[in-house]
């Protein structure tokens, strides 16, 4: 039977899940999908229109351009325009007929530098490369950019600039840089000594790297003179190096080529950037403020209120720079609506994708069973004066989005158009039906983005505190764009000239200038030259000489009157500042007469419309494409976890396909999805040696248990022969420096358990929440694994008889029942005969993530290994209980802690206060804390190899 995927929304997530769906050989036979989107046009905030009474110019929601590092986005762009004209659908001989004629690259940038009072604009030009975007290039893991980014410091000492050209002032640059270069050699020298795989590299050699770069750090500052901050070359290549050597302290300190970049996520960029040595200077210069200006991210769009997590800005300021193919940016060739939705939307069509226009949800509700969606309440916005709806206008011979609905083609279409009404609005009206589960559908893909959520998710929000948490934790900011018609080129306004004050004449392109500049004066700091469009729009003769978009972040609540009236105000006051020749044309602006009122402006401020930001410590909440908590329902969009977690059409494609893949059970490839992915440098020995249940090979990696789990840790010391009395055969203590000789580690835990199942079973079916109390015996031998560490689970009493059941059954753990009674960071655990646990926390609100605090090294020594157990016929049993260690979030926690057990084989007495994890790395055992992780636990069948990684863990901690 075919199952019925509703897709909600029309945007590059759900459009790219509907064409993972599509690549599905026999999707016909097991998918019948249907695309519900409010008004008249796909896209989302990738949509534009032509608007026909003004010479079918394109209409956009703000300037986009694509980074050659899209590759997955461009992938699926080339097979789309290859199937469109395998199909018939479009002649390779007509306008963006192919996918070379779709999109062209662009090799440079400019910052709006600003020097004083005066705008220097500083001109990247970037080495182009002849790998093709979207043709299989590898995503490089963060250690091989690393090594790039280094060697590109190199040539920056060595040359004086980044670009290809060079010129009398790079040179003067490379001269004034020449002292760093004897101290960047060494740093690159040891880097490239250092194996590629980072699980590899030695503590002392990455502390020594370390060092190095604290040393290049402190020559470049001694370097940042007035002096040579006046010279424009010598400055730019400082802020560089300065940057640079900042992000590479921040990787090679925090050891993110081992555990990936969301490690940082939780810093604001510019903080960890200064915590990492970058100077106020470079935080304050353009250079940063253009890596803002790029992602809108501000917070409320208030551009003194920078906001973006350091992972998720690293990662892809890495990927923009270091990866690009081809070059560091393509152009559209047409309205992005033209270039990438119509083409789209042709070849779903065609192959038997139904789209709904006019069909806005206004809400999501949880079915019966409270697993899934069982209803979707929906509004038709408008109905069709026919049978159907057919979106396309034609200009120049190439299918367009128009810049309104087709009246004609809807009941009562005149009267509608009359009434002003707005079909992309927030709170969308009209008559209402409902899609039932079963009926109408069967899976929901939300394709709606983060904006939209709040009023179409209210109920999954009350189900599910997760979901709750994503509505409140993920962040977007409103934003507005403006395109000029201008009746001069921008040369013709005075742009080269300003161009040539402050940049080489080798490196100023002699043809035009094909600008996109970042970092000027708001409301509009970013522009872009997109003269290239004046072919595809359909003017009278003659025409504009030049076209100009700009865009930035808007401040939250901003109306568009209020923007037209700061636009005025900016065209008169700044604009000038980058085409001085501006208030000398009597009419600079196109259709003559106008004005500036005959231009393009607009405001984004509701609902979907509203950028996707990535606010330091919100990736963590962000859910990934197939973690919607609900069993029918998936994700797609640049809102959720996908990898790149960043608002952008990539990001969106990434995530769109990975809900694809979640659906269809296929294996898309998704490039860049991990950044330490099994294809980049990790080499398949280490892979092997993974503990972890879900890093497992073949056969048993699909069956673990899972779940979340928050609990309060304690170690103590208690005597060897004590602890030892404690062990079954074939166990022996190992040595620990954590504890004075004569004495071995052992701790009590009292967690709070939720989720728990097997990794086969969904969520709704997970055990019941229950309490576990445990006493364990960490650093210990086997008899089997030699020399490997293991934790031993002396005795757990736990409150619930599955959990029991099922840790006796399958991982022969020494469970008990018990009643246990937790409320808040209290917990007590009685039985009849006369077991008496009681322990009281006092939790302190130091948050932190687990791998950043200095006691990190001695909890993951104690909780960090495999698991033995004793199985009734004696024999060893081995797991890893994977905490996530490195994922996971602790908090310092003092309290009272009351043992008392009367089977000798249970707990040890123990009575006393418990004194708090410190802020510095403790001489000894770490003091208490509490622990939120979401772990997973390898099934009893992988007890083999879990020896065997236990093992080769112990001789690589050994080892290195
Ligand atoms: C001004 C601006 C400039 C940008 N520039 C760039 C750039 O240069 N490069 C780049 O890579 N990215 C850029 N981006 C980001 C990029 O546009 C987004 O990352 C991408 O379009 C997000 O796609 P999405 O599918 O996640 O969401 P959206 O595009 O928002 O798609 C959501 C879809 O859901 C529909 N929808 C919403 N609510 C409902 C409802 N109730 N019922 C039915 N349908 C609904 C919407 O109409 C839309 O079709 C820019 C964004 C903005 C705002």
């Amino acid at each position: 039977m075919t199952k019925k995927i509703a897709v909600i929304g029309g945007g590059v997530g759900a459009m790219t899940a509907v064409w993972g769906l599509l690549q599905d050989p026999d999707w016909k036979e097991k998918y019948e999908i249907t695309v519900y989107q409010m008004g008249w046009r796909l896209g989302g905030k990738g949509a534009s229109g032509r608007n026909m009474a003004e010479g079918a110019r394109i209409e956009e929601h703000g300037l986009h351009v694509w980074a050659g590092f899209y590759e997955n986005a461009f992938r699926n762009m080339r097979a789309c325009y290859a199937e469109l004209t395998e199909m018939g659908l479009r002649d390779p001989e007509a306008p963006l007929g192919t996918f070379e004629a779709a999109f062209k690259p662009l090799d440079h940038l400019f910052l709006a530098e600003k020097v004083g009072e005066e705008w220097r604009p500083w001109l990247i030009d970037l080495p182009t490369n002849d790998k093709l975007p979207g043709t299989g290039n590898e995503v490089p893991a963060p250690w091989v950019l690393f090594l790039r980014a280094l060697k590109a410091l190199q040539k920056l000492i060595e040359t004086g600039t980044f670009g290809k050209a060079q010129s009398a002032e790079s040179a003067e640059a490379a001269r004034r840089l020449s002292p760093l270069k004897a101290a960047h050699l060494r740093l690159l020298t040891l880097a490239r000594t250092m194996p590629m795989d980072p699980r590899a590299h030695k503590a002392s050699v990455n502390a020594l790297l370390g060092s190095l770069i604290r040393g290049l750090q402190s020559r470049v500052h001694k370097l940042e003179t007035p002096e040579n901050l006046e010279n424009d070359a010598t400055r730019r290549a400082l802020y560089l190096l300065d940057l640079g050597l900042a992000c590479a302290r921040g990787l090679v300190e925090s050891r993110v080529f081992l555990r990936g970049y969301d490690i940082l996520d939780q810093w604001e960029f510019t903080d960890w950037l200064r915590g990492n040595g970058a100077s106020e200077a470079v935080l304050d210069s353009v250079l940063m403020r253009g890596c803002y200006d790029f992602v809108f991210g501000f917070h409320a769009g208030d551009i003194h209120d920078r906001n973006a997590g350091a992972g998720t800005a690293i990662r892809a300021m890495g990927r923009l720079t270091l990866t690009y193919c081809g070059a560091i940016f393509w152009k559209m060739q047409a309205g992005m609506g033209d270039t990438i939705f119509g083409p789209y939307y042709q070849v779903m069509r065609a192959k038997g994708v139904k789209f709904e226009f006019f069909s806005a949800a206004t809400a999501l509700r949880i079915g019966p069973a409270n697993t899934g969606i069982g209803k979707i309440e929906m509004v038709r916005q408008a109905r069709l004066a026919g049978d159907s709806y057919d979106p396309f206008v034609t200009v120049r011979g190439l299918p367009c989005w128009p810049s309104e609905p087709l009246w004609d083609q809807l009941e009562n279409g005149e009267e509608l158009r009359a009434s002003g009404i707005n079909f992309e609005h927030e709170a969308p009206t009209g008559q209402p039906f409902t899609l039932e589960r079963g009926r109408d559908f069967d899976t929901l893909i939300l394709g709606a983005s983060m904006g939209s959520l709040p009023y179409l998710t209210k109920d999954l929000a009350k189900a599910s505190p997760r979901w709750k948490r994503m509505l409140d934790e993920v962040q977007t900011v409103g934003t507005h764009a403006a395109q000029f018609w201008m009746t001069e080129t921008a040369d013709a306004l005075g742009w080269r000239d300003v161009v040539q004050t402050s940049n080489p004449p080798e490196a100023i392109p002699n043809g035009p200038l094909r600008t996109v500049i970042t970092g000027f004066a708001e409301p509009l700091d970013t522009w872009a030259d997109m003269s290239h469009l004046l072919d595809r729009e359909d003017w009278p003769n003659p025409g504009p000489a030049s076209i100009a978009y700009f865009c930035a972040p808007a401040p939250d609540g901003e109306t568009l009157p209020e923007f037209r009236a700061d636009l005025a105000q900016w065209t008169e006051t700044e604009l000038p500042k980058l085409w001085p020749n501006l208030p000398d044309v009597a009419d600079p602006f196109y259709p003559p007469g106008r004005g500036l009122a005959g231009q393009y402006a607009r405001v984004n401020m509701e609902g979907s419309e509203r950028y996707v930001l990535s606010t330091a410590g919100s990736v963590f909440h962000r859910l990934a494409p197939d973690e919607s908590g609900f069993d029918n329902l998936y994700l797609a969009g640049d809102w959720t976890r996908c990898g790149l977690n960043a608002g952008c059409v990539e990001a969106a494609t990434m995530s769109g396909l990975a809900a694809a893949n979640a659906i269809s059970g296929q294996n898309l490839p998704i490039n860049g999805g991990a950044d330490i992915s099994s294809n980049s440098t990790i080499a398949s020995t280490a892979k092997y040696q993974s503990l972890s249940a879900t890093a497992a090979g073949w056969p048993l990696d699909g069956f673990y248990a899972k779940g979340k789990m928050t609990g309060w840790f304690m170690f103590y010391a208690m005597p060897r022969a004590e602890v030892e009395a404690l062990l079954p055969p074939g166990l022996h203590l190992g040595a620990s420096d954590l504890v004075e000789p004569g004495y071995h580690p052992v701790g009590l835990s009292f967690c709070h358990y939720e989720h728990v199942r097997g990794s086969f079973v969904p969520g709704f079916m997970a055990m019941k929440p229950y309490g576990e109390a445990t006493f364990a015996i960490p650093g210990l031998r086997s008899d089997e694994t030699g020399q490997a560490d293991l934790l031993y689970p002396r005795r757990l009493y736990v409150n619930n008889p599955s959990a029991i059941a099922a840790g006796k059954l399958f991982y022969a753990m020494n469970k008990k029942p018990a009643t246990i009674q937790q409320d808040a960071a209290t917990f007590v655990a009685t039985d009849p005969s006369g077991l008496s646990l009681e322990a009281q926390f006092q939790e302190r609100d130091e948050t932190v993530f687990a791998p950043d605090h200095p006691a990190f090294g001695a909890i993951t020594q104690l909780l960090g290994t495999a698991f033995v157990t004793r199985t009734p016929l004696g024999q060893q049993l081995f797991n890893a209980f994977n905490l996530e260690l490195s994922n996971c979030w602790i908090a310092p926690a003092s309290g009272q802690v009351r043992v008392r057990d009367p089977d000798p084989l249970g707990f040890p007495a123990y009575e006393g206060a418990v004194p708090a994890l410190g802020p510095k790395a403790p001489r000894g055992l770490p003091g208490a804390f509490r622990i939120w992780s979401s772990w997973s636990m390898t099934n009893p069948l992988d007890s083999r190899r879990v020896a065997k990684a236990a093992e080769a863990e112990a001789w690589l901690r050994e080892t290195y």
